[in-house]
This record gives structure tokens, C-alpha cells and sequence, in this order.
């Protein structure tokens, strides 16, 4: 496998970044996840755009988007496969005493792991931790990722593949890697962006799709929900059949189905919308 490290491709098992990296040392990174099929990137330029925006919340320089946007071909070109997924990450970079940011600059690596299509549906949770909407970071796609790594889990412990969080308002937020939608009344809802979920680019373009609202939502709505689904980078729109142990039947319902079917039908034909 050949990675993109500061500037070079370079043999995986051979590429280094230094142990005092900020992104090792305190966590002050960002990263984007951007798929890939035979060679192409989808939503390239949203991803980039969210990637400017995280590294500005964090005070990083701006990435050099032409920079990372060769990083992203030759990689692809390099490692040929049907379907996965480029990361993206860059760091403050190299600091002497693993604290202040050094004069180094900052560190941009692009690697790529191969992705199985995701099932068409899935059993979520919800776990007691909650997402804080007043967070300097909210928002913010950083390497800090332990509290869904914590989450995500839990799922897994039971059964399930995704772990959805409240704020601190006790409405909906996001899960650990994908955002959230409910059907009520026949329609489509996911959290407004104030809620301190992630502005997803799948959430985007199902918005901008589907109509769906973006409307608060208490947390408990979740257990009269008529549909409920996930979108991100890697499920696209997902329907959910089970949430907190209680089964929704006909899983995927008529709405989910057909964001589902929008959603694959727009991105086949835009890549890069
Ligand atoms: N929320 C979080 C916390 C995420 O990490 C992700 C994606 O990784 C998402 C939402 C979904 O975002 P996207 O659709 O851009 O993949």
C-alpha cells in the first residue's frame, strides 16, 4: 500500500510521522473520509471544504486543497480498488516538547483502506453520554475520536453497529460516525447543525435531495419514530430496524427507501456535487 506522507507517496510500512506529531501527542488534528470507486473520489470538493473549516476551528494553517487534492489521485492510483474509502489527516505537526506547536508545519497524510458495501439496514443504540452543542469543537471533524470509540463499543457489545448521542439539551444529536434521521408524520427530520452534530456531507445532500427538515428533536423521539436512518461517507443512507431493542417493522419503510434510492441515483450521476 502506498500512502501520502508530507509531500511524497511512500511505502506504508516504510512512511513515518514523528512520535511528537501534534495529532499523536494531544490530539489536535482533523480529518475528512472521502469514498472512492474504481478510482474516483465522491464529494470531493464538500469534503475539502469541511476539511478547511475543521482545521480553521482548530486554529491549524488552511491545507494546500491542490496539495491534498494530488494526494488523493496519486493514492488512488497507486492502490487500485473497487470501493473504499481515502483518509485524509492532518495535524498541527511536529512539536519539540509534544505541547506548543512547532515551526515544522503542519503534517498531511492520505492513505486508503479497501470498504465492503454496508448492509442495507442495521440496529443502533442510544448511550447515556452526551454530546456537548457548546463545545469549542462541536462540529469540528478532529482526530479526537475516543468518546465514539467508547460508544461505538457498547453497540457492538450489543449487537448492534452504530450508537446515537443526545446533547446536553436532551435532544438528538449524531452517532459516532454517521448522522441521524426519524420519520414523523410521513416526513424526514434530522438535528439542526445548533444540536453540535457534525455537518455530515451525506446529511447535506440528503437535505438538499430529499427536502428532508432539520428540526430539534428530543432524544426520546427515537422510541415512536415511524422509520428511522443513518447517513455518512461509508453507508450512504442506511435504514435502521431495531433502536434500543424495539424492532421497526418493514425495515426499510416507504420514506427511507426512498432516500435511499434519491440518494444512489443523484450520486451516480454527480460525483462531485
Ligand atoms: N457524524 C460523525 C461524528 C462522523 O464521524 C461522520 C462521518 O464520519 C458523520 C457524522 C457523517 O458524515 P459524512 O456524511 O460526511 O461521512
Amino acid at each position: 500500500m502506498q500512502i501520502w506522507v508530507n509531500g511524497a507517496l511512500r511505502d506504508a510500512d516504510a512512511a513515518q510521522v514523528s512520535v511528537l506529531d501534534h495529532g499523536m501527542t494531544v490530539g489536535d488534528g482533523v480529518f475528512e473520509t472521502v469514498k472512492a470507486q474504481r478510482g474516483t473520489t465522491f464529494a470531493l470538493t464538500r469534503h475539502l471544504a469541511r476539511l478547511t473549516r475543521s482545521a480553521r476551528g482548530l486554529g491549524l494553517p488552511d491545507p494546500d486543497l491542490d496539495e491534498v487534492r494530488r494526494a488523493c489521485a496519486a493514492v488512488l492510483d497507486a492502490n487500485p480498488v473497487a470501493l473504499g474509502r481515502l483518509r485524509i489527516t492532518y495535524t498541527g505537526g511536529l512539536s519539540p516538547l509534544g505541547s506548543d506547536r512547532g515551526d515544522a508545519g503542519p503534517t498531511l497524510v492520505v492513505a486508503l483502506a479497501e470498504s465492503a458495501r454496508r448492509p442495507d439496514s442495521t440496529a443502533v443504540i442510544t448511550v447515556p453520554w452526551t454530546r456537548n452543542e457548546r463545545s469549542a469543537v462541536a462540529g469540528l471533524k478532529t482526530t479526537s475520536y475516543a468518546e465514539n470509540v467508547v460508544a461505538l463499543a457498547r453497540a457492538h457489545g450489543q449487537g448492534a453497529t452504530e450508537a446515537l448521542f443526545g446533547n446536553t439539551l436532551g435532544a438528538l444529536c449524531e452517532g459516532t460516525g454517521s448522522n441521524v434521521f426519524v420519520v414523523l408524520d410521513g416526513q424526514p427530520h434530522t438535528p439542526p447543525l445548533s444540536s453540535g452534530c457534525l455537518a455530515g456531507i451525506t446529511r447535506e445532500l440528503v437535505v438538499e435531495w430529499t427536502g428532508a427538515q432539520e428540526t430539534e428533536l428530543p432524544l426520546a423521539v427515537l422510541a415512536s419514530a415511524e422509520e428511522v436512518f443513518l447517513t455518512s461517507t461509508l453507508r450512504d443512507v442506511q435504514a435502521v430496524h431495531r433502536v434500543d431493542g424495539r424492532e421497526l417493522t418493514g425495515t426499510p419503510g416507504p420514506v427511507t427507501a426512498k432516500a435511499m434510492r434519491v440518494f444512489d441515483e443523484r450520486a451516480a450521476a454527480d460525483l462531485d456535487p
